[in-house]
C-alpha cells in the first residue's frame, strides 16, 4: 500500500482543513512508479464514473428521469464508480487506486480540470472515502480520522450496493452486447498518454466488468482519442448517440488523451514531500 501510506497524511490534513492543493508553478512532473499508480487510480475512477452514466441510461433510464437533477446524476455516477471499484481490505493495489482517486480530487487544479456540474472536488473525495469505509468499517477504521461521525457511511454503502446489485446487475448468465474498445490516433503529441492508457488496462478492465456483471441492451463503445478540436479535451465523457430507432442508440464513453496527459504532467504535485519520506 505504498501510495496509501504516502498520501494518507496529506489527505487527512486536506480533508480536515478543507483545503485544496493550490496550483503550483508548472514543471513536467516525475514519471515514476508512484506517479503512474496515482494517475492510473484517478483515470480509472473517472472512466468508471462514465460507466455509471452509461448504465444509468442503458439499464435504469435515470439519465432522463424527471426527478433527478444533473447534480443527482453526477453523485450517483460517483457512487456507482466507487461500488464497482470498491477494494477489499486485503487488496493493496485496489486501495492504492481508490485513494489515488480521492487524492486526485483534492489536487484538482481548475486549469486542468473544470468539469461542472459535478460536486465540489472535496465533497467527491469525502463521499468516496465514506462509501469505502462503509463497506468494511473494521478494516478501514483509519478513515474515521477524516469522516464526520454523523455521516451514516455504512447505511449509504449498503443502500448503494443494494441498488447496484438489485437494479443494475444481471444474473441470467447471458451476455448482452459486447463492448468495443477503440484507441484513436494520438494527434497533438498525445503518444505517451495513449501508451499509458493502453498499458493501464483501464478500458479493458471496464469492458470486462461491464460485460460480466451487466446485460448491455445496446451497442456500447469505449473510445480513447485526442479530443482537441472535437470536444472539451480535459475530461472524459458519456454520450448516447441517438438513432431513429431507439434500439439502435449507441452508448459511447470517451476518454480524452489530453486529460491523461495533463495528469501525468501534473503528477503527484502537492503530495511529493510525504511520498519521499516513505
Ligand atoms: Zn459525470
Amino acid at each position: 500500500m505504498q501510495i496509501f501510506r504516502a498520501l494518507w497524511v496529506s489527505l487527512a490534513v486536506l480533508l480536515s482543513a478543507g483545503l485544496l492543493i493550490a496550483p503550483a508553478h508548472s514543471d513536467t512532473g516525475r514519471r515514476d512508479e508512484a506517479t503512474e499508480s496515482f494517475v492510473r487510480g484517478f483515470v480509472r475512477f473517472l472512466a468508471y464514473h462514465e460507466a455509471g452514466h452509461l448504465l444509468m441510461g442503458q439499464i435504469a433510464n435515470l439519465n432522463t428521469h424527471p426527478d433527478w437533477s444533473a447534480a443527482d446524476r453526477e453523485d450517483y455516477a460517483d457512487k456507482f464508480a466507487t461500488i464497482l471499484l470498491q477494494p477489499d481490505a486485503d487488496d493493496p493495489e485496489g486501495i492504492d487506486e481508490i485513494i489515488s482517486a480521492v487524492a486526485g480530487w483534492l489536487q484538482v487544479d481548475t486549469s486542468i480540470l473544470n468539469n461542472e456540474p459535478h460536486a465540489p472536488p472535496q465533497d467527491r473525495a469525502y463521499d468516496i472515502l465514506c462509501l469505502v469505509y462503509g463497506s468494511d468499517p473494521g478494516s478501514f477504521s483509519l478513515f474515521e480520522e477524516v469522516l464526520d461521525p454523523s455521516s451514516d457511511c455504512t447505511g449509504l454503502y449498503q443502500a448503494m450496493r443494494e441498488e447496484v446489485d438489485g437494479i443494475f446487475k444481471d444474473y441470467s448468465g447471458e451476455m448482452g452486447h459486447s463492448v468495443a474498445i477503440v484507441y484513436g490516433p494520438p494527434s497533438g503529441g498525445m503518444d505517451a498518454a495513449r501508451a499509458f492508457l493502453i498499458e493501464s488496462n483501464v478500458a479493458e478492465d471496464l469492458k470486462d466488468d461491464l460485460e460480466a456483471d451487466f446485460y448491455l441492451t445496446h451497442r456500447t463503445t469505449i473510445q480513447a482519442m485526442s479530443c482537441t478540436g472535437k470536444a472539451k479535451p480535459d475530461t472524459f465523457y458519456f454520450d448516447t448517440v441517438r438513432a431513429q430507432n431507439p434500439d439502435d442508440d449507441h452508448f459511447v464513453i470517451t476518454l480524452c488523451y489530453e486529460m491523461i496527459d495533463a495528469r501525468l504532467k501534473y503528477g503527484m504535485r502537492g503530495f511529493e514531500d510525504e511520498g519521499e519520506q516513505n
